[in-house]
């Protein structure tokens, strides 16, 4: 009965349950083995009682205390004098828990997103012991390379990780995603360190990579240029959206201080009418819609902050047309207006950006890649840094966000090797 209650095949010695946590003292039952010195037959040199960190029992924590044997060889020519016994149910190497407790541990925080301080109180453990379990446990997981194995579309990303030190200095993370997985996070957003983790990889992984999606930004481009320099590169539509949205708040806030010589106050028309003007049109009801109207009416005698919005849902339009020909005769015709000279110089700028980025643009409405999975992932990603606190050290990060966001094959957790110790 006793042995059945510990779920484990190994003798159980005796129960201390006064102390807190409990104790449940077991021995192995293995058969004397034979020296693997000399092969003659060993004897017990002496019993180490270990304790280890157990699955929490009938809702109390508990420790396992192993009566572990220390063999010895009583031959006097043999080398190998003694040694201790090993069991893998019980625990691996010199690890604080025993092997089902870190199986659980890990799932519990990588997979479910609990965290360690929360698990290492439930079991009565130390929080370094259950932060080494997750990392040992989840390190075979996150680096199974089935995990990633059939990728075509790849995304890069920039993510802030963490805000550092006194200054706060902003930390940068590249995320690589796909098919809304998170791939691999890589400690940095420059070409060098991304195109580092591209060439860690098989070429004929590389190979099968036949669209990459990128932002306008320079280093992703040098990547997808020098490391995969056959796949098609889009730009994703987010950023293209975003980034119109950003020219005009800078036009609107422009205007704003032309006007009034200061910046928007929460009466002023346009500062009224920021969220407005950012939200898709056709989710504009009939009284948001005279809102924005009015609003612009107010605040924007140039009809500049108009002009901006207009260039906005122009560019949203595009990415509505279902034909790829209508679709480019759309964005030439675009860039031509947006750079005219008679426009604000925001609108001027997105109609450079427009024309610069072209053809991954364009790239968009023949592969329909998009990194529209990201912001899913992100959120996964935000949630694994709220619930730690923000993670500093970057292993720790790696770890747990790809657990929790890089869909690992959990049903692989029961049967992998942990990492060492
Ligand atoms: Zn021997």
């Amino acid at each position: 009965m006793c042995r059945l209650l510990i779920g484990l095949d190994v003798d159980p010695i005796g129960v201390i349950d006064w102390t807190a946590p409990m104790q449940i003292h077991v021995r192995s039952v293995p058969a004397r083995p034979d020296c693997s010195g000399c092969g003659g037959p060993a004897r017990v040199k002496q019993t180490i009682k270990r304790r280890l960190t157990d699955l929490a029992s009938f809702g109390r924590p508990a420790r396992l205390v192993w009566h572990q044997i220390r063999w010895w060889c009583p031959s006097q020519s043999c080398e190998l004098k003694s040694w201790t016994e090993t069991d893998a149910r019980i625990v691996h190497g010199r690890k604080k828990l025993t092997d089902r407790a870190g199986r659980w541990a890990c799932a519990q925080v990588g997979r479910d997103g609990r965290s360690v301080a929360e698990v290492a109180r439930e079991l009565g453990a130390d929080w370094h012991t259950i932060n080494d379990a997750v990392i040992a446990y989840g390190t075979p997981l996150i680096d199974d390379p089935s995990r990633i194995a059939d990728i075509t579309v790849l995304g890069m990303d920039e993510a802030k990780r963490i805000r550092l030190g006194k200054f706060k200095i902003k930390q940068w993370s590249t995320q690589l995603v796909a098919h809304g997985q998170l791939l691999d996070v890589v400690d940095g957003r420059d070409a060098a360190t991304v195109c580092g983790w591209l060439s860690e990889r098989d070429q004929s992984w590389r190979d099968q990579i036949a669209t990459v999606t990128i932002d306008m930004s320079g280093p992703y481009k040098k990547v997808a240029d020098t490391m995969l320099p056959d796949a098609v590169q889009v730009i994703d539509a987010f950023h293209v959206i975003s980034n119109a949205n950003q020219r005009l708040d800078e036009t609107r806030r422009r205007v704003q201080q032309d006007i009034l010589g200061r910046r928007g106050h929460r009466d002023d028309p346009l500062f009224k009418a920021r969220k407005v003007l950012v939200m898709a049109a056709e989710h504009l009801d009939e009284q948001a819609e005279a809102r924005r109207v009015g609003l612009l009416k107010a605040g924007d005698p140039g009809g500049e902050v108009a002009e901006a919005w207009q260039a906005k849902e122009a560019l949203r339009q595009f990415y509505r047309l279902p034909d790829p020909d209508v679709a480019e005769a759309w964005l030439d015709e675009l860039i031509v207006t947006l750079i005219d000279v008679h426009l604000p110089p925001e609108v001027r700028k997105l109609g450079r950006m427009l024309r610069r980025w072209r053809v991954p643009i364009l790239a968009f409405h023949k592969t329909r890649a998009t990194n529209a999975g990201t912001e899913a992932i992100n959120n996964l990603a935000k949630r694994v840094k709220r619930v730690a606190f923000g993670i500093v050290n970057w292993q720790n990060w790696r770890v747990r966000v790809l657990l929790y966001a890089g869909k690992p094959d959990w049903s692989k957790l029961a049967t992998i090797n942990p990492a060492a110790p």
